[in-house]
Formats: structure tokens, C-alpha cells, sequence
């Protein structure tokens, strides 16, 4: 048998160094959980917390880095464990803006994660498994098929990963680096703004590769992680969950004392099309769907977000916008009307804008609440429903 790790058999204070796949990744970790490990190499507690604040608040990759910590538990971590084993393969910026990541996993495994900025706020977009089972037939990441779930530390990774290569390093939220001027005011002086005040703040959203709630433990410790003032301090508002229906799950999520907020990726509002569309639409159709929407308790002035890829001639005709409606009657909803992001490999196109004004009249007329998202890094891959983890920049 193997030598476990962090075996004590040459005293708690000795070095061990294991194989770099066998050292433990941090990342993903909860501060009680580092506690161990602090105490298995003769630590205080209170070294964990610093460590936890290293990893997440401050987003050190390096326990050299880590000067608070005494010399010889750097170099204990560093024989045993490792932060994060994910790393950044390639990095394409579209003409908006837009940065696609292709992060490697550490079995060599390939996930993307998308970078927002906007004016307001910046979003991160992110993976919750390598592929997806789930097949959608307008979807890129539907055709790779599902490879594995991530864990919660590979879900978590991508945050600190992305944050470091925009933000910098080491940096702490508020004093982040890479201040950007964002205009003058008429008196001349200008207006800055730092990535993660509470004026700059981030979204993540999961609605990148992967079904969340397929892979529910590890996407909901990530958010409780996300959560965690002490850490990455991105409260659950602040992040959402993007779902193509899985009905059990959504009714687990309602349970959660800490949750994000939820999208339902609907784009049909009748069953023989979202059968078409969505295979899972079969397991689950949209009565039992839209039961579990109704139950889902919301907080004060939450709605529930719909998304509706508008796909030209398939689901965008009037008639397809007064079933909408119709569909979301009663429902405190918000619906996103999401242009079709074209692919070779993908039998649909995008519905004119003018058509999709009129869509959204129709709901509009209707009392429902909607907005038409702009797509963004279209030019790289980068837009919703094209995450391939492609190796070139465009599709
Ligand atoms: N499995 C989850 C998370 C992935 S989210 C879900 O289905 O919600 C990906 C979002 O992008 C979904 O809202 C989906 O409807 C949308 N999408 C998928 N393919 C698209 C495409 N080709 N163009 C535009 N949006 C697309």
C-alpha cells in the first residue's frame, strides 16, 4: 500500500513530499477542512485561517507567496499540497471585451470560463462539468457529450484563476489592481473605478459547460465558498444558477439556506418543441417544469430569470410569444431573450432583431418582464451555447 498522506510515522514535524498528482488541492477547501491539515504537520488553528484568507481573499497561487505563514509550514504545504491544479491554457479577448479561458484541469481535462466587463459590473461565467449529457440541439457544449462533473475545487478554481489573470494576483478585493478610467466628470476630475468595490461588483454565473444541478453537491458548496465573507465574498445574489430543468434538484434548491439565484432555460413554450430541443424535456415536460417554478420560494424582490434562445422560425413567431406569456402567468419572472448564437455544427439561426422586438412586445403587452441580452464574444466563441473548449478563436 501506498504511504498515506500526511502520515505522521516520522513525527508531525517532518517533511513529506509527495508526487505533484498526490499532493492536495486547496482550493475548494473549507476552513475547518485546511484545519487538519494544519493540525496533521503540527499547526494552530489559526494558521488555517490565514491560509483560507491567503487562498481565497487574497487569491495566492503560491505558498511562497504566503509570507505570513512561517517559513517551515510553507514548505510543509508546498511538499503536500497544492492550491489549485487548474491552469490557464489560453486566453482569447473578443473585440467587446470579452475573454474566453480554456483552463486545463489537472487530469488534463479542458473547461471554459468566460470574463464580462461592463460599465456596472463585471460577470464570470463558469463550468460545472467537462461537457454535458444533456444534448441540447442548439447548444455546442450538448454535442461534446459529458466527460465528468468537476469537483467543487475545480468549480471554485476557475473564479481565482480568471480574477487573478484580470485582477492581478495577491491583490485584496478593494486595492485591486488594474484601475480603470471609466470617464471624466465636468469639474474635470476623474472618475476611477477598482474591479470588486462595492461600486465595481462581480456576478458569476453558471452557465457555462455543464448542467449544475447534474452535478449538484460540488456547484452548491461552490456557492456556499463563493459565499463566504471571509473568502471570495461573492454573496449568493450575486450569483445564478442556470438550469435546462432538472425538477428534483430545483425543488432541493429551494430548500438551501444559501442559494443562488436560478434561471430556467426554457426556449420553448410547448412540449413538442421543448422535446425537441431539450431531450430532457421528456424526462421532466414543462407542467412538472413550471410546477416547481410556482413552489420556488423568492425572496422579497426576486424573480425568477427565463431564458429563450430565439431561434429564427422555430420558436420566435407571435403565437410562440403569447404562449410565453401564457406559460409564465402568475410567475414573478424575468425573461431573457437570448439571440441564437450560430455554430457550423448547429442546425438553427438567429432570429432577426426586428423580429425579436416584436417577440418582445407581444410579452411586454402581456405584463411580462423581459430584456434581450447582447451577445457577447461571438467573434472568439465565447457567447452563450458555444463553449467547446475550442483551441481557436473563432467558431
Ligand atoms: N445546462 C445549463 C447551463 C448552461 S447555460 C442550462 O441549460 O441552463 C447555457 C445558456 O446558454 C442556456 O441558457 C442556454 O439556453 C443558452 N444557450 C445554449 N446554446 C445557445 C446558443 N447556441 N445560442 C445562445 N444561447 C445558447
Amino acid at each position: 500500500m501506498s504511504e498515506a498522506p500526511y502520515s505522521t510515522s516520522e513525527g508531525a514535524g517532518s517533511v513529506v513530499t509527495l508526487k505533484p498528482r498526490e499532493r492536495v488541492e486547496l482550493l475548494g477547501k473549507t476552513v475547518d477542512e485546511l484545519a487538519e491539515l494544519v493540525a496533521e504537520v503540527g499547526e494552530k488553528p489559526f494558521r488555517a485561517r490565514q491560509l483560507y484568507a491567503a487562498i481565497y481573499r487574497r487569491r495566492l497561487t503560491s505558498f511562497a507567496a504566503m509570507t505570513d505563514l512561517p517559513a517551515r509550514l510553507r514548505e510543509q504545504l508546498a511538499a503536500r499540497a497544492v492550491v489549485t491544479n487548474t491552469g490557464v491554457k489560453s486566453i482569447f479577448t473578443s473585440a467587446d471585451g470579452t475573454r474566453r479561458f480554456l483552463l486545463e484541469l489537472g487530469d488534463g481535462r479542458e473547461v471554459e470560463a468566460v470574463f464580462m466587463p461592463e460599465e456596472r459590473r463585471d460577470t464570470v461565467c463558469i463550468s460545472s462539468q467537462v461537457g454535458c449529457p444533456l444534448a441540447c440541439d442548439f447548444c455546442m457544449t450538448g454535442v461534446l457529450g459529458l466527460k465528468r462533473n468537476m469537483t467543487a475545487a475545480e468549480i471554485v478554481s476557475q473564479i481565482v484563476v480568471v480574477l487573478n489573470e484580470v485582477y492581478g494576483e495577491g491583490a485584496r478585493p478593494v486595492k485591486a489592481t488594474g484601475i480603470t478610467k471609466v470617464g471624466s466628470s465636468i469639474s474635470g476630475r476623474e472618475k476611477v473605478r477598482q474591479p470588486r468595490d462595492e461600486r465595481h461588483p462581480l456576478n458569476v454565473v453558471m452557465m457555462g459547460m455543464g448542467e449544475p444541478l447534474l452535478n449538484y453537491d460540488a456547484a452548491m458548496r461552490a456557492v456556499r465558498l463563493f459565499a463566504d465573507e471571509k473568502g471570495l465574498a461573492i454573496p449568493p445574489r450575486r450569483v445564478t444558477l442556470s438550469t435546462a430543468g432538472i425538477v428534483p434538484r430545483i425543488d432541493e434548491l429551494a430548500k438551501e439556506a444559501v442559494r443562488p439565484h436560478l434561471a430556467i432555460s426554457l426556449t420553448a413554450a410547448n412540449d413538442e418543441l421543448r422535446d425537441r430541443l431539450f431531450p430532457i424535456n421528456r424526462k421532466y415536460p414543462l407542467a412538472e417544469l413550471m410546477a416547481a417554478c410556482r413552489r420556488f420560494p423568492l425572496t422579497d424582490r426576486e424573480r425568477l430569470t427565463f431564458e429563450y434562445v430565439m431561434l429564427e422560425g422555430v420558436n420566435d413567431s407571435d403565437r410562440d410569444a403569447r404562449d410565453l406569456a401564457r406559460l409564465l402567468n402568475g410567475i414573478r419572472a424575468k425573461v431573457n431573450l437570448i439571440p441564437h448564437n450560430p455554430a457550423p455544427e448547429l442546425p438553427y439561426k438567429a432570429t432577426p432583431m426586428a423580429r425579436i422586438l416584436a417577440f418582445q412586445k407581444i410579452l411586454t403587452d402581456a405584463d411580462v418582464r423581459s430584456f434581450i441580452r447582447r451577445p457577447r464574444g461571438q467573434d472568439i466563441a465565447a457567447a452563450c451555447g458555444q463553449l467547446a473548449a475550442r483551441h481557436e478563436a473563432s467558431a
